[in-house]
């Protein structure tokens, strides 16, 4: 079992590697996993910054879980990058840091990322592969999950086999670092649906409402107050709004929360970033390799890139400051409900 062999073919695990050395004073940097493919070993990385007590508000921020949508893994490094700067020299920052925890799991499908693969290495989908079964989806719809073979995208995995390795890590990852805390939310970082940026919320594997809607719809509210001028820029909705899957990692580690501890808030989000704009913009980029998932020409990457990191910050002052928007009266309760009704209908 060699280290990483083709370091080339994996830019960013080398990024992740050039900031260990940077910012291991400041944080604690974990290997989770070691995923094996074919001799060479691809690692799967979590920073852990502030607070070391369980019991404080956490915040994940995940990328990579589909080994095409790199994007996501840069937006974290980029905000990696700016948060060592920081460090140097905003003291505000070591404030924050004693109010939260701040989780960073950058690259959770190394080996897929190095195979430019939504799969990982045994063409596993991690995004179907937990044991959540879907309901009313047809048969015929496969990007919901199936299990005709690994040769086609969104292969759920054997029946009743464990879940793949990288979708176990993240889901240790997530309950040990997470569960403890009386409020945790975790935002994992995709690419590829759409025109438009999203932010979904369960469930995607039913339409049945999320029993945290209430705290959602009370989020969003709170982004569109603060940043205004960003009123349009996510759709804030549920998965199943637009299709309905099997085995979402998010779905099934809520809904074991939510059985184990549902006197605590536990919010998993995915941002979805609309790559067809992208491409709409640049059709010539569907033929490159990584064209349909990721913007490539460089002045579209960096207003990608530097475009999302106000959102990373909103939510970690949103997480510090759950206690004012985030313990909900009934009446509260009550009204969100109508509203999410309203809007579903
Ligand atoms: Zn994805």
């Amino acid at each position: 079992m060699g280290l990483l062999r083709k370091p080339k073919s994996v830019e960013e695990l080398l990024k992740i590697e050039q900031l260990r050395k940077k910012l291991e004073p400041f944080c604690e940097f974990k290997r989770e996993a070691l995923v094996t493919s074919k001799d060479v070993s691809y690692p799967i990385y979590s920073l852990g910054f502030g607070e070391k007590n369980p019991k404080s508000p956490v915040i994940a921020f995940i990328g990579g879980v589909h080994g095409l949508e790199v994007i996501g893994t840069q937006i974290i490094i980029t905000y990696l990058e700016s948060m060592y700067q920081l460090l140097q020299w905003d003291s505000t920052i070591t404030d924050q840091l004693k109010k939260v925890r701040l989780l960073f799991y950058p690259c959770a499908n190394p080996a897929g990322m190095a195979m430019h693969r939504r799969s990982n290495a045994n063409g596993v989908d991690i995004m179907r592969n937990a044991p959540v079964d879907g309901e009313g989806i047809p048969s015929f719809f496969l990007p919901g999950g199936h299990r005709l073979g690994s040769g086609i995208p969104w292969y759920r995995g054997e029946h009743k086999k464990p879940m793949q390795l990288e979708t176990k890590t993240l889901y240790n990852f997530i309950k040990r670092e997470m569960w403890d805390a009386p409020f945790a939310m975790a935002i994992d970082l995709h690419s590829g649906f759409g025109v438009k940026d999203r932010i979904w919320f369960p469930y995607a594997y039913s339409k049945k409402p999320f029993p945290r809607t209430a705290e959602v719809l009370a989020l969003k509210k709170l982004l569109m107050k603060t940043y205004p001028q960003n009123k349009n820029k996510y759709n804030i909705e549920p998965q199943s709004q637009h299709y309905r899957a099997h085995g979402d990692i998010w779905d099934y580690l809520f809904m074991e929360h939510h059985e184990l501890h549902n006197d605590k808030v536990f919010i998993p989000l995915c941002l979805e970033l609309g790559s067809w704009l992208w491409i709409k913009k640049n059709p010539r980029q569907m033929f490159h390799s990584h064209g349909i998932f990721n913007p490539i020409i460089p002045h579209r990457l960096m207003r990608t890139l530097r475009g999302h990191l106000l959102l990373l910050d909103f939510l970690i002052r949103a997480t510090i400051s759950y206690e004012k928007w985030a313990i909900l009266s009934e009446k509260k309760r009550v009204k969100y409900g109508i509203e999410a009704k309203v809007q579903r209908s």
